[in-house]
């Protein structure tokens, strides 16, 4: 074949490989494809692609060939390689003598066993930028590449680094699509779990709420809070996922003794969060419950409240290697969400329950101050009653007398009406208490109060004028009708009957009526006194009678 019919045939192949590594295929897929174009195309037995580690800060290539169908990588040094030559001159380079180049790198001929014999190297370039070195390799003797070989992989070289990148920048954009979305939704589950924190003080609820973000950020079949109670123990406090184990409705009472427990020990320990990639493979990990054995990977985070550990936040997978940097960075800002929300909740508490104690004590204080208030009240009464009223009889006294007296009268006075008074004093009481002695004396008063009581109006005025004598008075009630009254009542006194030691103790009275002069009777005080005058006639009449001024006595 001549020079041109070759070149032909190279720019149909590199025609037909560029059209198949366009298509969108993983970065290892294009390798391949690529190392397979150079074999074909120099007509050797292998071939390398070497790219720019851009891993790491040390210049390197990281080569990918074909080994038993089979890509393999490794790491090449820039320096020390022939490669690298043709990467720092960007030009290629053609050696049918590359053993005894001092460039030579050997390791991995010498690994694969196929140490060159002759070697091209072209540079890939991706518009300006080197992004490594495209290299093939001649193993037979007497087979040595040409400058047609040169130009051939050349060409190719662009083609490749072009799908290289191609392939890069779709990895690239799927990586960035995914952490974009990702960032997406931890912003999302960020801002709902504060905003969880402010929508509400209760505490159940926010936690909830937080585990509920956290499930939208980090893929898990469980998760849990913890809280740390006295003697060690920590309790979970709430969770979320556990139906489908059965064990939700008795969550709370998972413990764990921290002592014993080597995760939660090593947390409050470093105050940082915990990734257990392979539960089983740890030797201190421990199943709380045999519900949960299914467990297989665990993130955790400490709660902190002002530099304490509080609590821990659990998540559990039934997945191996679950759980990466992250997922741990991500978990620990939900522990510092479920710190506040804890803290928040509990100074609310407390605050509610300082509220309530203090309405309990007002209303104590209260309830006292009424129960005092009620016995003053009744206390006042009882003066007042005392101060009114005669001891012995339990009518009212002298004084009260004539306050209600007055009071009648100037009622009497300003209505036009008629007020009688009567004056009632019992006969030889002075012989009845000599006979019968005093304390019958007093009976016999009592007994005769009570009589003048029961036959009396509501609105009749009693009270005990002097020792034995009484006065009534009685508002809008004209004379005859005062005098019937004082019938009445000096009849009843006569029907009394007191048992004594000395025999049964009779005895009458005499009863003086009047009725207000409205021209004359300027006070009560005359008014009685009129009364007085009245109840003397009667007794001088022969007493046991009523006499009432000015008609004649009964
Ligand atoms: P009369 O009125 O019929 O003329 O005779 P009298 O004996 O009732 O008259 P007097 O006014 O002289 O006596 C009243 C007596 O009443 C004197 C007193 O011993 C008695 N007396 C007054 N107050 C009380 C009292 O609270 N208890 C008792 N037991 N007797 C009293
Ligand atoms: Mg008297
Ligand atoms: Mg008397």
């Amino acid at each position: 074949m001549n020079p041109l019919e070759t070149r032909l045939q190279h720019l149909e192949r590199i025609l037909a490989i560029s059209h198949e590594l366009v298509s969108n295929r993983s970065l290892a897929d294009i390798l391949q494809q690529i190392i397979h174009a150079a074999t074909a195309l120099t007509d050797c037995e292998t071939a390398s692609i070497l790219l720019v580690d851009e891993s790491t800060s040390v210049l390197r290539f990281i080569a990918a060939t074909l080994h038993q169908d089979r890509l393999i990588q490794f790491p090449v040094p820039i320096e020390n390689s022939i490669a690298g030559a043709a990467f720092a001159s960007a030009q290629p380079i053609l050696t049918n003598t590359p053993q005894t180049d001092a460039r030579y790198y050997s390791p991995i001929a010498e690994m694969l066993n196929y140490p060159a014999r002759s070697l091209l190297a072209v540079p890939l370039k991706f518009q300006d930028r080197q992004i490594g070195v495209l290299e093939a390799e001649n193993k037979k003797e007497g087979r040595e590449f040409d400058a047609g070989d040169a130009q051939a992989l050349t060409a190719l070289a662009v083609q490749a680094a072009i799908a290289i990148e191609n392939a890069r920048q779709v990895v690239q954009y799927k990586q960035l699509a995914q952490s974009e979305q990702s960032q997406h939704q931890w912003a999302d589950a960020l801002r709902q779990a504060s905003a969880a924190l402010n929508s509400t003080l209760d505490y159940d609820q926010v936690i909830d709420r937080i585990l509920e973000q956290v499930g939208q950020v980090i893929l898990s079949d469980t998760s849990n809070v913890m809280m740390i109670e006295a003697g060690d123990i920590a309790r979970v406090f709430r969770g979320r996922g556990y139906d489908r184990f059965g064990t939700a409705d008795t969550l709370t009472a998972t413990t764990l003794n921290i002592a014993a427990a080597d995760s939660l020990q090593t947390m409050r320990a470093t105050r940082q969060p915990l990734i257990i990639p392979d539960v089983t493979q740890d030797p201190t990990w421990i199943h709380t419950r045999p519900e949960h054995a299914w467990i297989r990977s665990y993130i955790g985070a400490p709660i902190l409240i002002a530099d304490q550990v509080v609590g821990f936040l659990n998540v559990n997978n039934a997945r191996l290697n679950a759980y990466d940097r992250t997922d741990a960075e991500r978990l620990q800002t939900f522990a510092c969400h479920a710190a506040i929300a804890i803290e928040n909740a509990r100074l609310y508490q407390q605050a509610q329950q300082e509220i309530a104690e203090r309405i309990k004590a007002e209303a104590e204080l209260r309830r006292h101050r009424d129960h005092l208030e009620e016995i003053v009240k009744e206390r006042t009464a009882e003066l007042q009653r005392l101060a009114i009223t005669d001891p012995l009889t339990g009518v009212f006294n002298r004084r009260h007398l004539f306050i209600l007296g007055e009071q009648a009268l100037e009622q009497a006075r300003r209505y036009h009406h008629s007020l009688a008074a009567l004056l009632i004093d019992l006969d030889h009481f002075k012989q009845i208490n000599d006979q019968y002695g005093h304390a019958s004396g007093d009976q016999a008063l009592k007994k005769s109060a009570e009589c003048l009581q029961q036959n009396l109006r509501a609105a009749d005025i009693l009270g005990r004028y002097g020792g034995e004598e009484f006065v009534v008075l009685m508002p809008e009630t004209d004379l005859a009708t005062a005098r019937q009254a004082a019938a009445r009542l000096c009849e009843g006194i006569r029907a009394l009957r007191i048992e004594t030691e000395r025999g049964p103790l009779h005895f009458t009275a005499s009863i003086g009526v009047v009725a207000m002069d409205h021209t004359r009777d300027a006070t009560i005080d005359t008014l009685i006194q009129r009364a007085d005058r009245a109840m003397y006639t009667a007794k001088q009449a022969g007493r046991n009678r009523v006499f009432s001024e000015p008609v004649t006595d009964l």
